[in-house]
């Protein structure tokens, strides 16, 4: 059965830019209800253990010095279908590729410095929400 939870980054980029509070604006009016945020800033090895599953691929670095290269929002979001509906809202990886009215397609200024995250699987946002998030800082 799919999970009614996923978990959302906006990275660096859109932070930077002051984009945080439209691209929660387009994830609240698309029916996700926010059960957990945060406003942080990783270390290059903190984004490293998040991003571990990408280790042996050839961006590695560059993608855990972005990602540790300004403050990002981290949110835990509820909604039927979650990670598959938010994956749908946020669009392909490389904004080139993404469609019409998706974050990235409005907000992402490359292929690394893509908007936001979304989980890809029901386990990886369970794993992902509890990097950041304890049980006592999120709705239960
Ligand atoms: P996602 O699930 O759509 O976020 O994409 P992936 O899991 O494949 O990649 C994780 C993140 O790594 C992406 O969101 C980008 O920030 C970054 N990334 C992916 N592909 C590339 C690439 O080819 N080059 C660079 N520099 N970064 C990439």
């Amino acid at each position: 059965m799919a999970s009614n939870r996923t978990f959302t980054m906006i990275k660096p980029d859109a932070f930077e830019a002051g984009n945080s509070g439209a691209i929660l604006k387009m994830i609240e009016e698309a029916g996700f209800k926010i059960i957990a945020v945060k406003a942080t800033q990783l270390t290059p090895e903190l984004a490293g253990k998040f991003y571990e599953v990408h280790a042996a691929r050839p961006f590695y670095a560059d993608l855990c010095k972005y990602m540790s290269s300004g403050p990002i929002i981290a949110a835990i979001l509820e909604k039927e279908n979650a990670v598959e509906d938010f994956r749908t809202l946020i669009g392909a990886t490389n904004p080139a590729n993404a469609a019409e009215g998706t974050i990235r397609k409005i907000f992402a200024k490359s292929i690394e410095a893509n908007a936001v995250h979304g989980s890809d699987s029901d386990e990886n946002a369970a794993i992902e929400g509890s990097f950041y998030f304890s049980q006592f800082e999120r709705i239960s």
